[in-house]
């Protein structure tokens, strides 16, 4: 039907999280520039961009990225971050441990945000298979959405964002 070919032209609220160093500006990079610059530099506070993807069924989302700052000290700022986000994204890098413990602790402060926020758990810098660290099956744990991607190679980086529309609530005819 028409109806069923209307477009959402949704506008969804996005907030990266995670801890610093572990690929979140060179995601967004990524997904909106088709870009990487790895002499990027560090974000302080957070930083805005908007992507729109058309999904299969011909509808399109518009995603407003929130890029935080994933140091500990902004940490007092999740209750904000998380606020308002229908979509928030957990980064951590695959050959850090240690960003893998900082992003479970960011996937629990999901209590400061909407009851029905999509959430997802992304293991980054797959490229660097040779020194991971953080198996997947530990993240596959967890229960949520969870991808590997590589803004470097670019693997996953589309698919992160076209899963995370299909899990997007729809709105009521
Ligand atoms: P943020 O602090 O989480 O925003 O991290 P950045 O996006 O600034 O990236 C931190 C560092 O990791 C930079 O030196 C990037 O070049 C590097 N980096 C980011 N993503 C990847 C990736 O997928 N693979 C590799 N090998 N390096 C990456
Ligand atoms: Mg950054």
């Amino acid at each position: 039907s028409g109806e069923k070919k209307k477009k959402i032209g949704a506008k969804v609220e996005l907030v990266l999280l995670g801890d610093s160093g572990v690929g979140k500006s060179c995601i967004v990079l990524r997904f909106v520039r088709g870009q990487f610059d790895p002499t990027s530099k560090v974000t302080v506070g957070a930083s805005f961009l908007s992507q729109t993807i058309a999904l299969q069924d011909s509808t399109t989302v518009k995603f407003e990225i929130w890029d935080t700052a994933g140091q500990e000290r902004y940490a007092a700022l999740a209750p904000l971050y998380y606020r308002g986000a229908a979509v928030a994204v957990v980064v951590y890098d695959i050959t850090s441990p240690d960003s893998f413990n900082k992003a479970q602790y960011w996937v629990k402060l999901q209590k400061h945000g909407s009851p029905d926020i999509v959430m997802a758990l992304v293991g980054n810098k797959a490229d660097l298979h040779e020194k991971r660290e953080v198996p997947a099956q530990y993240a596959e744990k967890n229960g949520m959405f969870f991808i590997e991607t590589s803004a470097k190679t670019a693997d996953n980086i589309n698919q992160l964002f076209e899963e995370i529309a299909k899990r997007l609530p729809r709105p009521s005819p």
